[in-house]
């Protein structure tokens, strides 16, 4: 069995990312998987769906756990899947923001790592920890980058307008308090 997670599939924009459903057709041990957790905004759902082969699905069925989904969230997901402009819409918005982000980041001489998604890993060259405590006390949670191998940074989710805005704010404020920039 080969399974494809593609839960950022929906933010992708490089051309060199591979579309997978057709590889179906070739083989028939392969599973892609999306959520409806990440550009669909339905995480409290607890939604998301495969794609394999008819026979592969009949073989799984028998094992899937009963009630794993709700019908409320199987409605909520198939709703959410045909509304394809509010999708794009956030994915948009998204990119928007993303590209926000890389603006504040040349702005403030910090490196950054471009995304595909709807996060951005951000190298401080001090320790993410450091980083993420100070941001935890003014409201801000990020990810440190200690706890994905990356020590000096952190993994900041891009969120709607106004709080990118406080996070560009708080980020400044550091900068300035611990002088690295
Ligand atoms: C979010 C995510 C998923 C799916 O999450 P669910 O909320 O359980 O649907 C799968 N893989 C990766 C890498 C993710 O980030």
């Amino acid at each position: 069995l080969v399974v494809l997670d593609e839960a950022y599939y929906e933010y992708v924009t490089a051309p060199e990312y591979p579309q997978t459903v057709p590889l179906l057709h070739e083989y028939s041990q392969l599973v892609v998987m999306r959520t409806l957790s990440k550009a669909y905004g339905l995480a409290a759902l607890r939604i998301g769906y495969g794609i394999a082969s008819e026979a592969l699905i009949r073989a799984v069925e028998p094992a899937r756990e009963p009630f794993n989904t709700s019908t409320v969230a199987q409605a909520a997901a198939a709703a959410a899947l045909d509304d394809q402009a509010f999708l794009r819409a956030c994915v948009e918005r998204n990119r928007a923001e993303l590209e926000r982000y890389y603006r504040f980041c040349d702005e403030h001489g910090l490196k950054y790592y471009p995304s595909q998604t709807n996060f951005v890993f951000i190298d401080f060259g001090i320790d993410g920890n450091e980083v993420f405590q100070y941001l935890l006390e003014r409201g801000v949670i990020v990810r440190s980058g200690r706890a994905l191998g990356l020590p000096t940074g952190v993994r900041v989710t891009i969120g709607t307008k106004e709080q990118n805005d406080r996070v560009f704010e708080t980020i400044a404020s550091m900068l300035r308090e611990k002088q690295l920039a």
